[in-house]
């Protein structure tokens, strides 16, 4: 699974909506089949199911994140009665979608701007940690500087991984799935 720095959890509602989800989803301890139409199953017998899914969404702590993320996922076909999702049913995602287009382009929009401060602050905090003297410091002896540049190192490791993850999700949204 995709997993999110703690720093990008707090910029982004994508990634907030994502941790919610993780944490409470009613149906990450249910028969996940029970949320999908599997091949040729006859409708009658998955009206059944799919109103069950609904059901234990209805009861969902996250059910409004969990819609909300779905349709910025942009799930659901208008054609095809295949799915549940946040409590609604393919078919309903994808008129949802419709009637709150404003509203997800302007939310989709947001956590662009966000994400762009975000790599602009990342990418001033790597450089300030490369240039950084890690045995600057003149306390503690040999120890301490091996634990400076320990600690130093984590923290640019970190940092290039964070930029690196935003890169690609832009990248991919851009049309282009792999990172030159
Ligand atoms: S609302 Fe439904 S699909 Fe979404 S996390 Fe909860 S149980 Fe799962």
């Amino acid at each position: 699974m995709h997993r999110m720095t703690s720093a990008l959890a707090r910029h982004t509602r994508r990634a907030v909506l994502q941790s919610a989800i993780d944490a409470s989803a009613h149906c990450a301890t249910a028969d996940p089949d029970l949320w999908f139409r599997t091949d040729g199953e006859p409708q009658i017998a998955w009206q059944a199911r799919r109103a069950e899914a609904i059901r234990v969404c209805n009861g969902c702590p996250i059910r409004a994140a969990c819609e909300e993320l779905a349709l910025r996922d942009r799930d659901g076909n208008p054609r095809v009665d295949d799915m549940v999702r946040g409590g609604l049913s393919g078919t309903q995602l994808a008129a949802a979608r419709t009637t709150q287009a404003n509203r997800l382009t302007a939310v989709v929009d947001a956590d662009r701007d966000t994400e762009g401060r975000l790599l602009d602050d990342l990418s001033i905090e790597l450089r300030t940690q490369s240039g950084l003297n890690p045995d600057g410091r003149r306390n503690g002896g040999r120890l301490r500087q091996h634990e400076n540049r320990t600690e130093q190192n984590l923290r640019i490791r970190a940092l290039a991984a964070s930029i690196r993850q935003i890169r690609i999700a832009r990248r991919a949204r851009a049309g282009w799935g792999v990172v030159a």
